[in-house]
């Protein structure tokens, strides 16, 4: 076969394996800035090394040239491919890669196809000669007038590169300066393994070296990239914090012009990059243009902006800092937009939450303070206000036998309206009566379709947009419910509905307890037999009555009224008949008096009629009815034989006829009364004023 070998072709096909290697290394693996055309100037140099190779090896003249030929793939894109890496490396992205191509490989191309052709025109080699030097055949070569255009377009592309990397030097920050440096180092290997090679007469001038000092630059290169890769790391890794972080960054220059902004400060600020870009700050951040103002002077307080309403309201803190150069230069300001929304409305949360315990607390201390239902009702309103902002709150008593609503307390929109009473078979409340189960609605006005119920306007007699109620029960015992409303939607969440719960709760047992105590408050004011009032709440209500009555000023009457010969029912037919007796005469007082009026048992079988707005004369009408129909009223002994009616006595006194005093008046009415029962019993005798009587 005709091949050979020579030392010389070691480190030359070392340097296309590694070539090779490195190349496909680079490729997988383009982290670092220049990878790309890195990896294309190791495909160079491998193609342009293996071929020299292969030019060695082979001993014919044809095979010779052949690779000679072909090693011009290699030399002619390698300066090519040298000066992209070192445009990238630089961080100058322009022309773009197709537009650099389109002009840098024209006279590549040119000098490649002319190479190919050669034996044509003689332009790359005027003479192409095998020699054996060393006892090695090698191509000697006499070159023609391209290749001195080439070797100048070359040296220029690799000229070019160098002065990139060389300014690249000088623009970064000094600390940051040394894996710049050591990449020119490597660069200057083959410029001056080149210079070697093409001016000295040196006999070893005639193997090329080149390809070689490119693959010992290359692998150089590799190595600071990829020891050194840390430092593009971090402008990679700082560009992409700062364009993907949450908190909005905006960088302004000495003049207070926008020279930088990130995505999240766009979306904060509602401008793109660029509008704002170039444009004066206070006039695109005129809300906040005192601040920056301020801030620039002294230190300023980090300040706290409000962006939109609701839901989408977010809360930033902003920050002002200097921005300085390598040399400590103050080149401009930083303004960060921190989006401190979350950690706010947890703040917000836990504040509400301890309110919210506070009311509950505050709530049953204060329930348990009052026994007035009304009062009870107004403080469960007080506090429940402080932690449920709403537009209306309402609070219902369920009266079970009427199938009713007693709505106690409405409150819409800061005015309080009377209590009013509502069927518990409709509106929104009516769900709950029926269901026993809190109700929560977000907007009535989109669900009003869906529910099951439909509401009913009360209070303002605007429909609702929010709408939270709770029942109060005591086991499966519906005591009432409690309700808040706002014109506004989305007002209540799953939180208000517990607290309203936990408020139903306590409510619900302290209402109880007040009804209780109605309960008992009413009971000892009436006499246990025969449920009219009892003498002491009489003799009040008559103060009460008669203080009213003598500033309206109106007339007011009194009765006292005894059944004759009382005694002798029970004496003839026991005291059960006795008390019967008493009962039939209430009821017969009562037939015949209104609402205002008080019927109260004086004492043994002696009534007390108060009578408000009646005069004498009317007074004596009700009297004589009450007489006339006691007489008529049915009455039997314990054998269901009917006995005779009782009749009775009455005396009248009137208010301000007969005296304005309250003392006087009974004294009247009782005195009136022993006229009528000295006059013959079962009759009604009129009081005398006081003078009179005693004279
Ligand atoms: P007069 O016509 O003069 O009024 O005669 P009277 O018998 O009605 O009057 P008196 O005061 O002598 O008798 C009242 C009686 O009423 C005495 C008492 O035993 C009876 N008495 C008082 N309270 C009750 C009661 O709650 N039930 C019953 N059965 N009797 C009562
Ligand atoms: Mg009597
Ligand atoms: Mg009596």
């Amino acid at each position: 076969m005709n091949v050979q070998f020579s030392y010389i072709v070691i480190p030359t096909a070392l340097a296309g394996v590694l070539g090779i290697l490195s190349s496909v290394l680079l490729w997988k693996r383009r982290l670092a800035k220049g990878s790309i055309p890195l990896a294309l100037l190791f495909g160079s140099i491998s193609i342009w090394s293996l071929a020299y190779t292969f030019e060695v090896i082979f001993t014919t003249y044809a095979t010779k040239v052949f690779w000679l030929k072909f090693e011009y793939f290699g030399v002619v894109s390698l300066p090519v491919f040298w000066l992209l890496f070192c445009l990238r490396y630089a961080d100058i992205h322009k022309p773009k890669i197709f537009k650099f191509f389109l002009i840098f490989s024209i006279i590549p191309v040119i000098t490649l196809v002319l190479a190919w052709t050669n034996s044509y025109h003689h332009l790359i080699w005027h003479r192409v000669s095998l020699i054996e030097l060393f006892g090695i055949k090698l191509l000697q070569l006499n070159y023609g007038t391209w290749f001195w255009i080439h070797v100048l377009y070359s040296h220029s592309l690799y000229l070019s590169g160098m002065y990139f990397l060389i300014r690249y030097y000088f623009k970064t920050p000094k600390n940051l300066r040394f894996q710049a440096r050591y990449i020119i180092a490597a660069g200057l290997i083959p410029g001056i393994s080149n210079i070697f090679y093409l001016g000295s007469s040196n006999p070893l001038s005639i193997i090329d070296f080149t390809s070689l000092s490119f693959a010992v630059s290359g692998i150089l290169i590799v190595w600071i990239l990829y020891y050194h890769r840390f430092l593009d790391i971090i402008p990679i890794a700082r560009d992409t914090l700062i364009e993907n972080m949450k908190d909005g960054i905006i960088v302004v220059d000495l003049q207070d012009r926008i020279v930088d902004i990130n995505p999240a400060a766009e979306t904060i600020i509602n401008h793109s990059f660029k509008d704002v870009i170039g444009e004066p700050a206070e006039q695109i951040l005129s809300e906040i243009s005192d601040w920056i103002s301020f801030s620039k002077e002294s230190e300023t307080p980090a300040k706290i902006l409000n962006i939109g309403e609701g839901k989408n309201k977010k809360i930033y803190v902003l920050s002002f800092s200097p921005l300085s150069d390598a040399q400590d230069q103050l080149i401009g300001h930083t303004i960060v937009f921190h989006d401190n929304t979350e950690s706010l409305i947890l703040n917000n949360n836990l504040k509400d939450q301890a309110d919210r315990l506070a009311v509950l607390y505050e709530i049953g201390k204060a329930i348990t303070s009052t026994l007035e239902i009304d009062d009870l009702l107004d403080l469960i309103y007080k506090h429940l206000s402080q932690v449920i902002s709403c537009d209306a709150y309402f609070v219902s008593l369920y009266l079970p036998e009427d199938h009713l609503l007693d709505i106690k307390l409405l409150i819409d929109q800061g005015k309080r309206y009377a209590p009013e009473k509502s069927s518990a078979s409709e509106g929104l409340s009516s769900w709950i009566v029926k269901n026993r189960k809190p109700l929560l609605i977000q907007d009535l006005r989109k669900e009003i379709n869906f529910l099951p119920v439909k509401p009913v306007m009360v209070g303002e007699k605007k429909l609702s947009r929010s709408w939270l109620g709770v029942p109060m029960q005591i086991e499966d015992d519906l005591i009432g419910l409690l309700a808040v409303a706002s014109y506004q939607p989305n007002v209540f969440d799953e939180m208000d509905q517990l607290l309203l719960e936990q408020i139903a709760q306590q409510a619900v047992l302290s209402i109880q307890n007040a009804r209780i105590h109605e309960e008992v408050s009413r009971q000892a004011k009436l006499d246990s037999l025969t449920g009219v009032s009892n003498h002491n709440h009489l003799i009040e209500q008559l103060y009460e009555d008669a203080e009213f009555a003598l500033t309206a000023p109106t007339p007011l009457s009194l009765i006292m009224l005894d059944i004759d010969h009382f005694k002798l029912y029970n004496d003839t037919y026991g005291h059960v008949i006795g008390d019967q007796v008493l009962i039939l005469t209430v009821q017969a007082i009562q037939s015949h008096i209104k609402k205002t009026d008080t019927v109260g048992r004086w004492g043994g079988e002696e009534f007390g009629v108060i009578l408000p707005n009646t005069t004498i004369s009317q007074a004596k009408l009700v009297a004589n009815r009450i007489r006339h129909t006691l007489s008529e009223l049915p009455l039997f002994d314990v054998e269901g034989k009917t006995i005779p009616k009782p009749t009775i006595s009455q005396g009248i006194a009137t208010l301000p006829d007969h005296t304005s005093d309250v003392d006087e008046l009974v004294i009247i009415a009782d005195r009136a009364l022993y006229r009528a029962k000295n006059k013959g019993r079962d009759q009604v005798a009129i009081g005398k004023p006081a003078q009179t009587s005693q004279s």
